[in-house]
């Protein structure tokens, strides 16, 4: 099994280049941020307890993350694999996935992380807002918050992937098929 972590701050293309992942190499898509936004369109307990920290550009706590990863793991069996999009966050949520991916011996194959400059981030983020309706895509301190949240708690992942050799960089400014590129060239050097 092939089990992807594609990281990076937000705005960083994950959902863009998550399709790309899925069509080379026939994995499922598991993004924590699409299953928030559609348990909210749902309106269940868990969409509107997720919507409020959503909006402010704040985590979602990780036990309802986790929950919602572990159910979504359980009821996908006959997976190639999996790419993980915006998940995990913390280091309490990679040290969880580790554990439900243990229980079945198929570990995180590699840490995917792309690198993009702050201001680009901005740019693509508050382009994005403007037809994609998220209403955290629209207003820049929400945006910067979500930055420096990524910066405190998300990045100090890449120490935790470093050290099991699991961290590839590749740098995401470009065009998107030429970090398509890069990343395919990555995933098949695993
Ligand atoms: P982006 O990467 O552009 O921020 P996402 O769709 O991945 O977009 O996430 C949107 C929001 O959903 C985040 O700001 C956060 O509030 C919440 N969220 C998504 N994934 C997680 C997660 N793994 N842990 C906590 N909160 C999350």
């Amino acid at each position: 099994m092939l089990n992807l972590v594609l990281f990076g701050p937000p705005g960083a293309g994950k959902g863009t280049q998550a399709e790309f992942l899925i069509k080379s190499f026939g994995l499922d898509h598991l993004s924590t941020g699409d299953l928030l936004r559609s348990e909210f369109a749902a309106g269940t307990k868990l969409g509107l307890e997720a919507k409020s920290f959503m909006e402010k550009g704040e985590l979602v706590p990780d036990s309802v993350v986790i929950g919602m990863i572990k159910s979504k793991l359980e009821n996908s069996t006959g997976s190639k694999g999996f790419i993980f999009d915006g998940f995990p966050r913390t280091v309490d949520q990679a040290k969880a996935l580790d554990d439900l991916l243990n229980e079945n011996n198929t570990p995180i194959s590699g840490m995917l992380s792309l690198e993009v400059d702050k201001q680009e981030l901005i740019n693509r983020l508050l382009n994005r807002g403007k037809d994609s309706g998220r209403a955290d895509d629209q207003n820049q301190s929400i945006i910067e918050n979500r930055i420096n949240v990524y910066n405190e708690k998300t990045l100090p992942l890449i120490q935790y992937y470093k050290p099991q050799n699991k961290h590839f960089g590749i740098k995401g400014m470009g065009s998107v098929e030429d970090i398509a590129g890069r990343l395919k060239s990555v995933v098949e050097g695993l």
